[in-house]
């Protein structure tokens, strides 16, 4: 798993999100979901970051 230690900001909603707390669904575009992953804001939802999991 990927260590990311810098809180994502939501463009959306203004939350600052801890990587912890993100939700993590799989990618749209057909990316293999054993490598990314993508981390969406708690609170509204929106996406935030598309991260490697892989490796
Ligand atoms: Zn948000």
């Amino acid at each position: 798993m990927v260590e990311t230690s810098d809180p994502l900001e939501c463009d959306s909603c203004d939350a600052t999100v801890p990587v912890d707390e993100a939700r993590r669904t799989k990618t749209m575009g057909g990316l293999d979901p054993t490598k990314w992953q993508t981390l969406c804001c708690p609170s509204c939802g929106s996406r935030l970051q598309t991260i490697y999991v892989g490796e």
